[in-house]
């Protein structure tokens, strides 16, 4: 592609960004195609011959966009609603066209600085003091894999020669990201050997049978190695009594990770910090700017304050990754399993700069905010309840009815085009979990799709009266 190619192909493909961005209400929030139905679209075999930009292009518009569901979508509440942001969006199209690999200050020296200070500027707005130190991962999963592995080279050193030892334990609670758990079998622990703790009313850990179980292991002969504790938990938001749970990691010399990869952004907000008591006392901490800091994904930051443990656990350079300046610059090869590293430090600093602390303070009060309209919304109505504390941005709910209408309600929601929701299981029961954080999402989106909610649940309440009346 000449230059001149590329200029008038870029100009295209921005226009089109620019105009996606614009009327995103317009296109269905869910892909409403059938299994197979891309397959069978596509052609079975790459193409021989180069094709013009223009073909491809149009194929994008036409064939692959309709089959995609659109997490940047203002009325995408499932799972968690995230955002790429116009300035995120830009820095990725740089960060492709420079296309340097972060995996040593060698290799791209200013995009290993750019993380160290993006990821500065964060920890500062997060109150977090300066002993920790961050790192970017592509997820929060691969991030609680590389901080059970740091607590493991903790507790058991000699692993990295002699391999695991059996009998070591991770804690997790009956609401912890099953990532905590499959990093644990990834890394050899066993199943058998994750604990999953009973939480309270509100879904949170509840300490008292952490110690417990701590205890039970103890006795067993097992070694203690790693509890995993949640600021704002996939199902429900919870929020863990990190203090209490922190007390007992001490007291039993037990590594501490704590995963807000969903919550943690919400610790910007001065009143939220409350939220982090007790994480400046954890060993690790992960939160993903990919899902609540206007961020496109990927890009997950870990924060620990032993970073000589993970490096432990991790570095092993050949000669060919060698450099002068090893021993006196940050080699961020050195704290993962990853070698090659993307730049994404980059959409950090355009995210960062373009809203600003109090932008970025703006936009999660915001959503906070209608996290709050919902939750009074669901209040007013006597057929639905309340599934979940709201102290976050995801409202849980249920029609009152039976599980099958929950089921139901949900499927003809995310059929309808206009918002996309997800569920969870909370004490049996089939919840909708409706998850607030796009850049662009409004009052109205809320309120419009709550009427989508309650006018659909009327209808089937009509039609399916048994189903309804529930318990
Ligand atoms: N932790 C929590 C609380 C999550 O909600 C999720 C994903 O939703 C994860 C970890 C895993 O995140 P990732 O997709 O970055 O691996």
């Amino acid at each position: 592609m000449t230059p001149e190619e590329f200029r008038a192909a870029a100009h295209q493909h921005a226009d089109w960004i620019a105009q996606f961005f614009q009327d995103i209400r317009d296109f269905p929030v869910a892909a409403l195609t059938e299994p197979g139905e891309l397959v069978a679209a596509l052609p079975r075999t790459a193409p021989e011959e180069g094709q013009p930009i223009n073909e491809i292009f149009a194929d994008f518009q036409s064939t692959i966009v309709p089959s995609l569901t659109l997490w940047n979508h203002p009325r995408f509440f499932a799972y968690f609603s995230v955002s790429s942001t116009p300035p995120s969006v830009l820095a990725e199209f740089l960060a492709a066209a420079i296309n340097v690999n972060a995996m040593l200050w060698k290799s791209s020296p200013g995009a290993t600085e750019l993380e160290q200070v993006t990821l500065s500027w964060l920890r500062q707005w997060l109150a977090l003091d300066e002993s920790w130190f961050g790192i970017i991962y592509d997820t929060a999963s691969i991030g609680v894999m590389q901080a059970i592995g740091a607590a493991r080279e903790w507790m058991d050193p000699e692993c990295r020669t002699q391999g695991m030892r059996p009998g070591l334990t991770v804690y997790v609670s009956e609401h912890t990201h099953s990532s905590a758990e499959k990093a644990a079998i990834t890394l050899g622990f066993g199943q058998e050997n994750v604990r999953r703790i009973a939480v309270d009313d509100q879904f949170r850990m509840r300490p008292e049978k952490l110690q417990e179980a701590i205890e039970g292991d103890l006795t067993a002969g097992k070694r203690p190695c790693c509890i995993v504790a949640s600021v704002g938990s996939t199902s429900a938001g919870a929020i863990e009594p990190i203090p209490a749970i922190a007390d007992i990691a001490d007291r039993y010399g037990i590594w501490l990770h704590v995963d807000a990869a969903y919550g943690g952004p919400a610790a910007v907000v001065p009143e939220m910090r409350y939220i982090f008591e007790g994480v400046e006392r954890a060993h690790s901490m992960v939160l993903n700017p990919h899902k609540w800091l206007y961020v496109s994904i990927d890009c997950s930051v870990l924060y620990t304050r032993y970073p000589d443990i993970f490096r432990r656990a991790s570095s092993l350079a050949s000669e060919v990754l060698r450099t002068p300046e090893d021993g006196g610059v940050v080699n961020y090869m050195d704290y993962g399993v990853q070698l090659g590293r993307r730049f994404r430090a980059l959409k950090l600093w355009y995210v960062f700069r373009y809203y600003g602390h109090q932008g970025i303070i703006a936009m999660l009060r915001e959503a906070l905010r209608l996290a709050q309209v919902l939750k009074q919304l669901v209040e007013r109505d006597a057929d639905f309840e309340l599934a979940a504390p709201v102290e976050l941005s995801l409202v849980c709910f249920r029609h009152r009815g039976e599980n099958a209408l929950n089921q139901r309600l949900l499927a003809e929601i995310n059929a309808s085009g206009k918002a996309f929701l997800s569920h969870t299981v909370l004490n049996g029961k089939f919840v909708l979990r409706f998850a607030i954080g796009n850049y662009q999402t409004t009052e109205q989106d809320v309120c419009e799709t709550w009427g989508l909610i309650s006018e659909t649940a009327q209808r089937l309440k009509a039609s399916e009266p048994v189903l309804a009346a529930g318990g």
